[in-house]
């Protein structure tokens, strides 16, 4: 069975590329097997930092997830589960694979600036690590409390198969010992997130490739965890960590999204009516090698997901195309689905008239004007004045009473084309273009449809 989740962290409000994360996931649980060992996606508050985290943005993740149709099968909170974080510690401690240090961040630049001025990659020198027992009695004397490093095995190669980037691997000794707490006993993301991850049973991460050098270090806290005894039993070390895939950043046409993020966030697309199925259209395909398509069936969306589709290449993400998108999936969408959404009065036909002409659903309140009005005529010439006092004269109603009455007129008047049709268009909504008449008349009703005709031919006072 799969195990996916989605782990955001409470300091902000969800965006496209968060959403996108959280997509690929449910997707991956989803498509993960059928009937009774279906998949499972887990939502994950990454709430460790207290400071930033804030409980309206917990309540916003989980609306916008609901909006969006993402429902998790599970949610857990980190500021819930400390105990496990520091058993987790204890036996890392007991187990040598984490050391206390005590530079100042200060001294930590100073050292990354030298190495860095000499030519050398920035790693950590362990310098902590030599320190002997009454040199660490002595800082401690001082008042200075250690934070925290996780140390890596040097002699232990990291790789693994990357969902989306095949193979990859690291050399340990090129990185630097992650600091895993701070010095106020509060916890960084790094261990928790394996804690968790082995807890929950999660069988696939993925994830921006933001985190591959994350997933480095992280690789060698699940062996180590598992050998201080943590963890399923059954799982032998080498199979002791779950899939990983890390699909590539999203940016936009112009370069970084992250200036934009605001205006991207889900809230503020939802403001600005774009569907949760545009949404996930665009998001379940852009980076891979499948078509963006105005997807309404989730179903579809699942069926087809494929990590192989993705490629390494930087996906684009263009407000137009999901604009277009959404105008695609207004026009799909049946009347019962947005009923709710809209303006008193509208029916199934009314729905099905104005339908076409809308790249939003809020729209549908203006396009309902033009039947129920008022409506605001142009100026008419004389002769198509009298053209139209011909229309309000001919118009008779039947099951297809624009149909009857552009025959009528054709026949009583020679006009045909733009000259028969574009007055009459305007005399009855008050706009050069629009829905269907055949569909709109009938629902502007034969007494309003004459009355609009009437007073477009000058027959009735302004
Ligand atoms: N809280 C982390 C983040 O938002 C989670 C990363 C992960 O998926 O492990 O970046």
């Amino acid at each position: 069975m799969i195990v996916t989740r989605f782990a955001p962290s409470p300091t902000g409000h969800l965006h496209v590329g968060n959403l996108r994360t959280a997509l690929h996931n449910w997707l991956l649980a989803r498509s993960g097997g059928s009937g009774s060992a279906t998949g499972r996606f887990l939502l994950r508050i990454d709430d460790t930092d207290a400071q930033r985290s804030r409980e309206e943005y917990v309540e916003a993740i989980r609306q916008d997830l609901a909006w969006l149709g993402l429902q998790p099968d599970g949610e857990y909170r980190q500021s819930e589960r400390m105990d496990l974080y520091e058993d987790a510690f204890e036996k890392l401690k007991e187990a040598g694979r984490v050391y206390p240090a005590y530079e100042t961040a200060q001294e930590l630049e100073l050292k990354r600036k030298i190495a860095l001025g000499r030519g050398l990659p920035p790693i950590y020198d362990r310098a902590a690590l030599a320190l002997s027992d009454e040199q660490r009695a002595a800082k401690e004397a001082e008042g200075i409390a250690p934070h925290w490093r996780f140390k890596l095995d040097h002699e232990e190669h990291i790789d693994w198969a990357d969902g989306v980037r095949g193979p990859v691997k690291f050399d340990p000794s090129q990185l630097s010992d992650p600091v895993i707490r701070r010095a106020d006993g509060s916890w960084l993301y790094m261990l928790p997130s394996v804690v968790d991850d082995m807890d929950m049973g999660v069988t696939d991460v993925l994830r921006g490739e933001d985190h591959v050098s994350n997933t480095a270090v992280q690789v060698q806290m699940f062996s180590a965890l598992h050998e201080a005894g943590m963890g399923p039993d059954h799982c032998d070390v080498v199979d002791s960590f779950p899939r990983f895939g890390h699909t590539a950043l999203l940016v936009g046409k112009e370069g970084k999204l992250s200036k934009r993020l605001g205006s991207l966030s889900c809230e503020a697309l939802r403001e600005r009516g774009i569907e949760p199925e545009a949404i996930l259209s665009l998001l379940a395909r852009l980076g891979t090698s499948q078509p963006v398509e105005p997807i309404a069936d989730r179903q579809v969306l699942i069926e087809t997901f494929d990590l192989e589709t993705f490629g390494r290449a930087p996906a684009k993400f263009d407000d137009a195309e999901l604009e277009r998108l959404n105008t695609a999936i207004v026009h799909q969408m049946d009347y019962a689905e947005v009923q709710g959404r809209l303006p008193e009065g509208i029916d199934e036909a009314g729905w099905h008239a104005i339908r076409p002409n809308l790249s939003h659903v809020s729209e549908a309140a203006e396009w309902w004007r033009l039947v129920t009005g008022p409506i605001e005529q142009p100026e008419f010439s004389d002769e198509d004045r009298a053209f139209l006092g011909e229309a309000a004269d001919a118009l008779a109603w039947s099951d297809n009473p624009w149909g009857d009455l552009t025959t009528a007129l054709k026949e009583r008047t020679g006009r045909k084309g733009k000259p028969l049709f574009l007055p009459l268009r305007q005399a009855l909504t008050g706009m050069d273009h629009g829905p269907d008449m055949g569909e709109l008349l009938p629902l502007i009703g034969e007494d309003e449809a004459r009355a609009r005709l009437e007073h477009a031919a000058g027959q009735t006072p302004a």
